[in-house]
């Protein structure tokens, strides 16, 4: 019998109630997949922890090894493209959801799902990232893609205390723009005007009514929040800019009108880390081993243990995780 590894398991009861608890597991538990990998550091993403706690349908089969991300080392591979000893990253794909995730000490996957772990970027570095960061950078590379520079004004970035928030003010700040940076927990101004923002603002100034049109502010925006927040960052958004969209942290209705759309030539640009297709994935994790600044992702990450995972997890949903986490495994 193969050797057993720590898991954490999601199961499901007659009455649909679901529960989770760390276990032991062998890889003949494990799902089909033609790579085999050991995880050396995982994260705990806001989807983990919509998933752990229960809070949104994010598992669709049961029983579940949540965690969407992971980093580590190839141990058996049939696919073409992988073999033993390589260091890979996974994000998305469905791992977590309806194939095992990352939270257990091996992973079995589809090759097809996996990158090179970047020259220069270690497997904790690479989830301190994880995710959030990898879809802070696919935002800022919409923006890029959609034509905004710096001299077109100031870029939002909305939740700023997260995990996207954070990156993307790292990002944005790095690119050259001037941050302005929306949190609901003005105690961390300090934080985030280390990571680049040059200005701080109150979450309430976004959250309220939504006016059609207000006065022009940014020229280009990261939203991780929806709701409100996406609406009012939309309405004062000025003439020709645009706003990535990835998260809905604080709702997932948009309350808006087309008046930015029609009458300022605003682009509200969708952006998706799942799916995403493998060479923006390879461009995304390039730029960030090239151009994130590693005293900020060190200073926006915090490192658990592997008996942490599930604390974490219901702390990214009550809004109470800053910046990134990394488990280590
Ligand atoms: P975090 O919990 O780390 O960050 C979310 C932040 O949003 C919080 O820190 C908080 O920031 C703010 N926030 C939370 N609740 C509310 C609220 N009710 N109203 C307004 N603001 C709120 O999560 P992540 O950064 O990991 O993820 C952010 C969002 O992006 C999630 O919705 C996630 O599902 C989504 N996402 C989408 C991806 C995609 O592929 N499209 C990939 C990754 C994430 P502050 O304290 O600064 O106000």
């Amino acid at each position: 019998m193969s050797e057993s590894f720590k898991a954490i398991l999601i199961t499901r009861d007659d009455e649909n109630r679901q529960s989770v608890a760390i276990t032991e597991l062998t890889e003949a538990d494990l799902m089909d997949g033609d790579v085999t990998v050991a995880v050396e550091a995982t994260t705990v993403n806001y989807k983990d922890g919509l998933a752990i706690t229960g809070k949104a349908p994010v598992v669709r089969r049961f029983p579940m090894v949540p965690g969407v991300d992971f980093a580590g080392t190839v141990v058996a591979s049939d696919h073409a493209d992988w073999k033993a000893g390589d260091r890979v990253i996974l994000n998305g794909w469905g791992t977590g959801e309806t194939h095992f995730g990352a939270y257990a000490g091996r992973a079995r996957v589809k090759g097809e799902w996996l990158v090179h772990l970047p020259t220069g970027l270690t497997p904790r570095e690479a989830m301190a990232i994880g995710t959030a960061g990898y879809t802070a950078m696919l935002c800022a590379m919409a923006l890029e893609r959609y034509g905004v520079t710096p001299a077109a004004g100031p870029a939002i970035v909305t939740g700023a205390a997260g995990g996207v928030g954070s990156i993307a003010v790292s990002i944005l700040s790095g690119l050259g723009f001037h941050v302005v940076a929306s949190t609901g927990r003005m105690s961390e101004v300090g934080y985030l005007k280390d990571l680049g923002a040059a200005e701080v603002m109150a979450r309430e100034e976004l959250s309220g009514a939504v006016r059609p049109l207000g006065k022009e502010r940014w020229a280009c925006g990261v939203d991780s929040v929806g709701s409100h927040t996406l609406a009012n960052v939309l309405s004062m958004t000025s003439y020709g800019g645009a706003i990535a969209a990835c998260g809905l942290a604080g709702g997932m209705d948009l309350p808006a009108t087309v008046a930015p759309f029609i009458l300022r030539g605003v682009a509200l640009l969708g952006v998706d880390s799942v799916m995403a297709p493998k060479p923006l994935r390879v461009e995304a994790w390039r730029r960030l081993a090239a151009d994130l600044d590693r005293d900020k992702l060190a200073a926006l990450t915090t490192s658990i243990g592997f008996d942490g995972i599930i604390d974490a997890a219901r702390g990214i949903v009550e809004g109470k995780i800053r910046g990134r986490v990394v488990v280590e495994m």
